[in-house]
């Protein structure tokens, strides 16, 4: 019997978890809309991790020469492999350009061009007429672009009285057949519990990148929500998606953003050879992400990997003005000299690929409605859950989300899932009382890892799950590797029982904060590796050495990810939207509609 907690319970019309880009987004449209919205983080919102994205925020904007949303929905289908929903994706390239203007309007101080219209840098895969030319598309307040629009939103927030609860961890989700009902969070520094009862939950709590050994992601992207639903009974999608940046900081992971391309940064191997104009003579630099980073990776396994031990490559800057090294990439210089002791203007940066970015995560709808599948193939909405940004799987992304379409994703998403909100509810809407055992199931979880005395310290287990997603789920797959991959991940699942938590506390207890986030990652790791294992194709950053070519009869699907508390995972599928929301793309050269 779990033992008493002091209980608070509250009562609003919507609660966000999450108070990154899309949650914060989320909940100023919510309280624009005048619903009594509460949020919640676990960090302080603007040291959520969207406050590390560099590069910038994609619009088909044209003010640095012509643009046009279809050809920028081009690109997105293109760079998804044809993975991603298209009717998501039409969504999100033609809101792009009134989102962005909107976020300037809110006073994100975007950098600009002589003539004072917002600044566009070109990023790997964003083209004009449709692949034939070079676009310049990404948004940028230079090379901090999160920062400005995090600081911005939460602004914003709070001038429209939405309520923070800030460093409150959420649990899990309140479910009352099939119905989420709102969410139990932990005051980490009072050690009280509370229930948020709500008409709608919108999950917004980023991704999952820490189940790797080396990614470019904070401490605190530990896909707490993917965990949540998973215990939910709910399927994560697409999960065998994982992104690798090409250029993370070589040991220390911290991203080298891929504007330093834009920019006229190159890569070299040891024999200072621009390997990338072998790969993707027309793109080369700035070819998509997978390309870059597999197109590395072979470098350094044919032995051309640069340093003592061959295994990185070398990122060049110091043949750029140094005037737009400081106006341009003031951030990434900083980064180089902290983390890999390097003068930009001077010597390359040593750089490796690092995970990056989740594809896969929460299904949803265009309206971040979260899906699930029943009777093994009908889409159904989750009554009152929603979810938005890299939690979530709209599916916008596919198999490889390109660069700067995740920022777009959390704006036009997070305000797609708060107008839901507001078309569905009215604000005060009477709520049934909650079920008596609603937080059982949380409480119960909390208590046994609370009170954990096995002989593995959480951090031991951790770092084991983290080398074994490395090793066999990064950017080269085969079927050996990931099969022992699952064997490996199983035995680090039945380490669990063995799990020691030494700090018994309720305040700040951060033994516990990262047992409980421990947990949640080791979902998604067992979904990640058994749906890379079933998946016999290439696509996107799904390579798989042992199917190298891409397989459309059998695999132009999204699979759908079903997690136990055990970690045994069932694999489902669901069809992928290959059908605009209009008729405004007609436009589109063939190869968009027939692939
Ligand atoms: C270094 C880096 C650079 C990037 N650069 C770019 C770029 O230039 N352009 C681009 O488009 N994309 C970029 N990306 C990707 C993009 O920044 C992320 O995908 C995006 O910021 C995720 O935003 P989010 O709102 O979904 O989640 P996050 O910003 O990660 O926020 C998650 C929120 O959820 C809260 N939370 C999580 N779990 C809990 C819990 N249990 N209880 C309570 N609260 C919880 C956290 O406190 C936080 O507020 C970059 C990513 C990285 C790592």
């Amino acid at each position: 019997m779990p033992e008493a907690y002091t209980k608070i319970d509250h009562t609003y019309d919507v609660v966000v978890v999450g108070a990154g880009g899309a949650g914060l987004r989320a909940t100023l449209e919510l309280a624009r809309s005048g619903l009594k919205t509460a949020c919640i983080s676990k960090v302080f919102p603007t040291r959520s991790h969207t406050v590390a994205a560099q590069g910038g925020i994609s619009a088909a904007l044209a003010n640095m020469g012509e643009d046009d949303w279809r050809w920028h929905m081009y690109d997105t289908v293109k760079g998804s492999d044809w993975l991603g929903d298209q009717d998501a994706i039409e969504y999100m390239t033609k809101e792009a350009i009134p989102a962005i203007i909107e976020l300037e309007h809110f006073g994100v101080p975007f950098s600009r061009t002589q003539d004072g219209k917002i600044y566009q840098r070109p990023f790997g895969g964003m083209t004009t007429e449709f692949g034939k030319g070079t676009a310049q598309r990404t948004c940028a307040a230079a090379d901090r672009t999160g920062h400005a629009m995090l600081h911005t939103l939460y602004q914003q927030s709070l001038r429209n009285n939405a309520e923070f609860f800030i460093e409150y961890f959420a649990l899990d989700l309140m479910m009352e057949d099939g119905e989420c009902r709102g969410v139990v969070a932990w005051n980490l520094d009072d050690g009280t519990i509370h229930r948020f009862r709500a008409h709608k939950t919108i999950l917004a709590t980023g991704g999952y990148g820490r189940a790797y050994f080396s990614c470019t992601s904070a401490h605190t992207c530990t896909g707490d929500g993917g965990g949540m639903v998973a215990r939910a009974g709910l399927p994560l999608q697409d999960m065998e998606f994982v992104q690798f940046h090409p250029t993370g900081i070589y040991g220390a992971g911290c991203l080298i953003t891929e504007g330093s391309r834009g920019e006229g940064g190159y890569l070299t191997n040891s024999e200072g050879e621009r390997f990338m104009e072998r790969y993707a003579p027309n793109a080369k630099d700035l070819a998509s992400r997978d390309v870059v980073s597999r197109s590395m990776t072979i470098e350094i396994n044919e032995g051309r990997g640069v340093g003592p031990e061959k295994d990185h490559i070398h990122l060049h800057l110091e043949h750029l003005d140094p005037k737009i090294l400081h106006e341009r990439l003031p951030g990434i210089s900083e980064t180089a000299k902290i983390f890999a002791g390097v003068d930009v203007t001077k010597e390359p940066i040593p750089v490796i690929p690092t995970c990056h970015y989740n594809m896969g995560g929460i299904p949803t709808n265009v309206h971040g409605e979260v899906l699930t599948v029943v009777d093994g193939k009908k889409d159904a909405v989750v009554p009152g859950l929603l979810a938005a940004g890299e939690a979530a799987c709209v599916s916008v992304h596919g198999a490889n989300r390109l660069g700067s379409n995740s920022l777009l994703d959390l704006v036009v998403f997070g305000r797609a899932a708060g107008k839901r909100c507001a078309e569905t509810l009215r604000s005060g809407e009477s709520h049934r009382p909650l079920p008596a055992d609603a937080d059982e199931r949380a409480m119960e979880r909390l208590d046994r890892m609370r009170h954990a005395k096995g002989d593995t310290r959480t951090a031991q287990q951790r770092l084991a799950m983290q080398r074994v997603m490395q090793s066999h789920a990064a950017v080269f797959r085969t079927g050996e590797s990931l099969a022992e991959g699952k064997r490996k991940l199983a035995e680090v699942w039945a380490m669990k029982a063995d799990l020691s938590v030494s700090d018994r506390s309720m305040i700040w207890n951060s033994d516990l904060v990262e047992t409980l986030e421990y947990d949640n990652l080791s979902y998604q790791a067992a979904a990640t590796l058994e749906a890379a294992a079933a998946r016999e194709e290439s696509r996107g950053a799904h390579a798989r050495e042992d199917f190298p070519n891409r397989d459309d009869d059998n695999w132009m699907k999204h699979s759908v990810a079903w997690v136990d508390d055990a970690g045994s995972v069932t694999l489902g599928s669901r069809a992928v939207m290959l059908q605009p929301l209009t008729n405004e793309v007609q436009a589109f050269p063939p190869q968009v509609r027939s692939y």
